[in-house]
């Protein structure tokens, strides 16, 4: 999973608040780096999942990555966005970013909507299939949360259903 920071998109109900400054944590890392690293892992990793914020916010970094990683190896991208498919269509630049994306997950969140099931967060955002990869019932079928446990007991969690609160 790579997370992009920054989204402007502002969906009533987002469960990632903490992505939508611009700034973050004030650590920028190039799209080669996180590339390398996520390459570093190509063997132990079915596919790569890139989310944010909004990764279409920097489409030019979201371009290369994607780019990187499919002519590099074997694995799946996803790309998780805000924007609906149309209005990646209609921009060139966020298009060229999704161009190496078996499947990118299109539109606003809608809280009214929420299903946390899949990777479809709410019932409104689209499956946009770009290659044969995947099909929209493999992606239905992903569990709703993954817990990682780590040696020190640090737990992580991970999916569409992941409770909120300490640990
Ligand atoms: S696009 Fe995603 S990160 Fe941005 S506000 Fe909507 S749900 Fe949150």
């Amino acid at each position: 999973m790579v997370w992009s920071q920054g989204c402007a998109l502002g969906c009533p109900g987002c469960f990632n608040p903490q992505t939508h400054s611009g700034s973050g944590a004030g650590v920028v890392r190039t799209a080669g780096e996180v590339a390398e690293e996520v390459l570093a892992d190509a063997a132990c990793v079915e596919g790569v999942t890139v989310t944010g914020g909004e990764p279409l916010e920097q489409p030019a970094a979201v371009a290369a990555f994607c780019g990187a990683v499919r002519a590099r190896s074997g694995l799946s991208v996803i790309v998780l966005s805000g924007f609906s498919r149309a209005e990646i269509e209609a921009d060139a630049a966020r298009s060229a970013a999704v161009a190496d994306a078996d499947v990118v997950i299109a539109g606003r969140y809608n809280a009214r909507l929420r299903l946390a099931r899949g990777l479809r967060g709410s019932a409104n955002k689209e499956y946009w299939l770009r290659t044969g990869r995947y099909t929209a019932g493999d992606l239905a079928a992903v569990p709703e949360l993954e817990i990682t446990v780590t040696d020190d007991g640090t737990l992580t969690f991970t999916g569409m259903a992941a409770p909120e609160g300490e640990f």
